[in-house]
Formats: C-alpha cells, sequence, structure tokens
C-alpha cells in the first residue's frame, strides 16, 4: 500500500520562495569586493536570482551545464547560487587558494561552461582561461563602473549582464535527484575529487542543520558565514539562513581579526562559524584591543579540531558559547554536532571544557560507526578508537566519475578516513586523520590530543604534531611549535606543561621551533608539506 501524500520534490529554489515570502525583509548584508557595505533583502535575492537564471538560459546554460563560482561571500554570490539551482544547472565552487594548474584540472574534470568571478580573482582566471576549453563566458561580480581592463575575450561584468534579462521567470520543476551543486575536496594526496550534491540531499541536510540540538538557527538569528561558500558547500548556510529566515551578514575578503571584528560588532552578528584559524587571528585581535563582543552568542568552530584553550577563552572571557562540529565536504558537509545533552547539561568547568572537545553526536540521518580494520564495530567506550564511517541521505555515494571507488563498501559506509572513538552517550571524538596517526611500538598516538594540549601553553600561538622514523619504536612524535609573539618559551616548559595529561610514552621525543606551520587551501594543519620539510630530522641520540 502507498501513502497517499503528495510529491513535492525537495528542490533548493523551493528554499528561497520561502524566504522571499515569509522573510523578504530580512536583510543580507555583505561588504562588497568594490568596498562598501551593501544591504538588500530575501526577496530582492529571489527577483535577482530569477533574472541569472533567465540570462543564464539566454547564454546557452541548460540542464545539468557546471556553472562555476570563484567568489567570497557575497549576496551577489548567492544570486548567482540560487539562479543556477533554479534552472537547473549547476553550481560548482572553485577554491581559489588552490594552485592555478589545480583549478585548471578542476574546472577540466567538470567542464565548466561559465564562470562567475570576484574581482580578487580575475587575474587567477586571466592566467588559466586557455587552459580551460569549455569555459565560454566569465561573468565577473561587479558593476559597469569597477569592471577593469581584462584581456579575457569573453567576460562582462555582472550587473549589466544580469540586467539584459527581467525577474518573469518560473523556476524550472524536476526531480529532486538532480544534480544541484559540485564541490571538490582539497586532494592533499592525489587529484581532487568531485563531490556532487542533489536537490534532495541539500535540502534535507538543511532541515538536518537547523534543528536546535544542531546549529539551533532561527528568524531571530543574524548570522555570519565566515566559512566561505567554496569551502564544503558553504556548511550549507546558504540553504540553512533563507530556509528559517536569519538574516546573512557575509564578510566579503574581509577575513584578517580587525575586518571580522568590525562587522561582527557594527551589524550585531549572534551566530557566526569557520574553522579555527580564522578564530585565532580574532582572539589575538581582541586580546590587542581590548574588543568585547556583546551580541554574539554562539561560533561554529570546525572543519579542524577546535583546541579546548580557544573553547574557553571564547566563553569564559567573551561569554560566547562555542559549538565545536565535525563534518566533510563529502557530507554535505555536517557529521557531528557537540552541543550538550541532558547526560551532559549540568558539566561545569574543566568536565564541560573536556567535553567539548569532543566532535559531539549526530542528528538523525547520519549514520556512522567506528571499526577496527577489519571492519568491526568497537565498543562506545571513549577510548576504542578506529576508522570513523558514515552514511545517509546528504553522505556522498560516489565521486564524480567514479573515482576513490574504494572509500565506499557494498552496504554504503563512506570511510572517512579518520580516526575517531565514541562514549558512551554517543559522542564521537577525532583522535586524527587516519594518514597522520602516530604509530609507536604498535600503538598508537592522537597528535590531535597532543596539539590541543600544547596550544594551551600561554606562550604557544600554534602546535603541530608529526611522526618521525624511530630505528627501535617505528614512529615518534614530534612537537612543532610558533612561538606568540614576542615569547620565548622553553622546550621544557611546553613538554611540562602537557607531561601530566598524558600517558608517558605520548609525549613527544622533542620540540622543534618554527615561523609558520604550512595550512591547506581550507584552513587545515597540511602536515604532508610539514613531514616534507622535516623528511632529514633525526631525534637526538639517534
Ligand atoms: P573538508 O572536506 O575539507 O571539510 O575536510 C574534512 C576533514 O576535516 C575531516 O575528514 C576531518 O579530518 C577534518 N575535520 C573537520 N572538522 C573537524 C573537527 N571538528 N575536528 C577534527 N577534524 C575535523
Amino acid at each position: 500500500m502507498r501513502g497517499l501524500m503528495q510529491e513535492w520534490p525537495l528542490l533548493c529554489h523551493k528554499i528561497m520562495d520561502h524566504a522571499a515570502l515569509y522573510h523578504g525583509d530580512r536583510e543580507v548584508i555583505s561588504r562588497s569586493i568594490e568596498g562598501p557595505m551593501h544591504r538588500t533583502n530575501y526577496r530582492n535575492i529571489h527577483e535577482r536570482a530569477r533574472q541569472v537564471a533567465k540570462r543564464l538560459e539566454k547564454d546557452g546554460i541548460t540542464m545539468g551545464d557546471r556553472v562555476a563560482t570563484m567568489a567570497w561571500n557575497t549576496w551577489r554570490h548567492l544570486e548567482a547560487w540560487y539562479g543556477i539551482l533554479g534552472m537547473g544547472a549547476v553550481y560548482h565552487t572553485l577554491n581559489p587558494r588552490l594552485f592555478p594548474d589545480q583549478i585548471a584540472w578542476i574546472m577540466n574534470d567538470a567542464t565548466d561552461k561559465l564562470l562567475f568571478v570576484d574581482l580578487t580573482f580575475l587575474p587567477i582566471i586571466e592566467a588559466i582561461a586557455d587552459k580551460v576549453p569549455s569555459l565560454a563566458k566569465v561573468v565577473v561580480l561587479t558593476d559597469a563602473a569597477h569592471m577593469p581592463q581584462t584581456k579575457l575575450a569573453n567576460a562582462v561584468a555582472y550587473e549589466y549582464w544580469i540586467n539584459e534579462a527581467d525577474a518573469d521567470y518560473a523556476w524550472r520543476e524536476f526531480d529532486e535527484g538532480t544534480a544541484a551543486g559540485m564541490c571538490y575536496t582539497s586532494g592533499t594526496t592525489g587529484d581532487p575529487k568531485g563531490v556532487v550534491y542533489s536537490h534532495r540531499s541539500n535540502v534535507l541536510h538543511a532541515m538536518t542543520g537547523a534543528q536546535p540540538d544542531m546549529l539551533n538557527l532561527s528568524s531571530n538569528d543574524r548570522m555570519m558565514p565566515v566559512v566561505p561558500l567554496f569551502h564544503a558547500n558553504g556548511w550549507s548556510t546558504a540553504f540553512v539562513c533563507p530556509m528559517v529566515g536569519a538574516s546573512m551578514i557575509m564578510p566579503g575578503a574581509g577575513m584578517d581579526g580587525a575586518s571580522i571584528y568590525q562587522i561582527l560588532t557594527e551589524e550585531r552578528v549572534t551566530m557566526t562559524a569557520a574553522v579555527p584559524t580564522v578564530w585565532l587571528m580574532l582572539l589575538e585581535h581582541l586580546a590587542k584591543v581590548g574588543g568585547s563582543l556583546p551580541d554574539l552568542q554562539r561560533v561554529v568552530i570546525g572543519g579542524a579540531a577546535c583546541p579546548p584553550a580557544m573553547i574557553k577563552t571564547f566563553q569564559e572571557t567573551y561569554g560566547v558559547e562555542v559549538i565545536h562540529a565535525w563534518g566533510m565536504t563529502e557530507m554535505s558537509p555536517l557529521g557531528t554536532v557537540c552541543t550538550l545533552k541532558p547526560e551532559y547539561k549540568n558539566l561545569t568547568g574543566q568536565a564541560r571544557l573536556d567535553l567539548q572537545a569532543k566532535q559531539g553526536h549526530p542528528p538523525f540521518t547520519v549514520e556512522m560507526k567506528v571499526t577496527d580494520d577489519e571492519n568491526n564495530p568497537l565498543p562506545w567506550d571513549a577510548k576504542s578508537f578506529g576508522r570513523l564511517k558514515v552514511r545517509g541521505p546528504a553522505v556522498s555515494s560516489a565521486y564524480y566519475k567514479g573515482h576513490g571507488a574504494e572509500q565506499f563498501d557494498a552496504e554504503n559506509w563512506f570511510d572517512t578516513g579518520d580516526v575517531a572513538h565514541v562514549d558512551e552517550h554517543g559522542y564521537m571524538q577525532i583522535t586524527d586523520r587516519a594518514k597522520d596517526v602516530i604509530k609507536s611500538g604498535g600503538e598508537w598516538i592522537s597528535t590531535i590530543e597532543l596539539e590541543n594540549l600544547a596550544v594551551g601553553h600561554p606562550e604557544v600561538a600554534e602546535a603541530a604534531v608529526i611522526g618521525i622514523a624511530h630505528p627501535k619504536w617505528d614512529e615518534r612524535p614530534l612537537l612543532v611549535i610558533v612561538r606568540r609573539q614576542g615569547c620565548d618559551p622553553s622546550k621544557e616548559s611546553i613538554l611540562d606543561f602537557i607531561r601530566d595529561d598524558i600517558a608517558k610514552w605520548w609525549l613527544p621525543d622533542d620540540v622543534a621551533f618554527v615561523d609558520d606551520i604550512p595550512h591547506t587551501a581550507t584552513g587545515k594543519i597540511q602536515k604532508t608539506t610539514l613531514r616534507k620539510q622535516f623528511s632529514d630530522y633525526k631525534f637526538p641520540g639517534t
């Protein structure tokens, strides 16, 4: 017997219909690339997105075509996304921080036909356009007055281009399984792999993400996604915010501590989200200028492990609740969120901070298990760690063109490449990437745990731990430190600081000081480069 309810395809552009109708006046505020602040609302975004859709069709874009964007978070980027979605094309976000050759490779793999690009990134595209034969048009996200000279023959200013179409356009209706967007993994080893979101997966994922025990977002929030739309599906903020009618504050290209602080306070942001490196810059700026964050209630921190010291500073110094979250490009991206269930609600002090260092519990729609190498599930005892696997309606079932098939098994479990343990209440904690974990004398050492402890030292700005070959133990940990400005901590003081919190054999065999720790295009510590940097290193006495 079939249910007798309506077929109502879950299409992303219906989110913007809803926002325009019921939250039409809600502001979308951006720091424009040209400089001044720009203010619009969901009603206008909805109108201009339909202009984009109609104009794309005039350019010969049809259903399923890939339309790339290389842009900061601004209202124009949002309009472009919804225009692309509403006519059945596929948004493809490009990360400008990748090497130009890698960007060209990705654009060719996806066969992008048209590109929306910010002024900031035009030089990158000028340098690689010849290598991307499928690219027929480049729309520069600015107005005619700010349009620069460019050697690209097929470039046009967005405001001029969009006004060649009116908003008299009915969104297309199609099957909810249709591709909506693409985002490539950062590819620290091998070529990047294409993740393809569907309309259904994006809509379900946004409904999941908004829930009270997840991001708890509502129409009363003023949400600032500092995380760029080109990182892991923009953490779904372009869908969750209009779905619940939250205002969006878009930071544009201003990613430094001072710019973030200015926009947080002037626009009275209540909630924001980004990777730890962004918050490191903000906290340093706040300490320098003696700032405060009276409007900000919650900060989502993910993309890399959030050190407990950062959680403590946000909560105890600035009164801002930290929501530690874990996810992946392949998961749309939300996997777990560390909000407090009743079992943990009453924790205080250090016990609460320790809990918040965990990546948290999954929402309905994310299935999760931790297994040993033979795929046997491990107990939920907060210490047995193994491979973290996931499945669900917003988790990839394959990569574009079938690459990386070995990460998916016959029962649809996707091997995340992360190593984790789970506690009795289902809170997951990442201990490492599988390729970063240190194998010492047949046992595993968590590099993340050591890093989290080391950055708690008052004179340490950043810490990374890598495994170095050892004649007796296979590998031993080396702690790499960036000192805080004006500080000169000794090796012993750092080791003494972490000694009491770990098993004796976890203590790093040495400490090395560097000026910088390399980061990936999405703000994670780049351990492959760091390992290369220390490839000739030998522990004292070995
Ligand atoms: P990406 O697809 O670029 O977002 O990278 C996903 C990877 O980032 C995950 O597989 C983890 O290794 C790492 N990651 C994301 N969030 C966290 C977190 N809260 N703690 C530790 N690692 C994280």
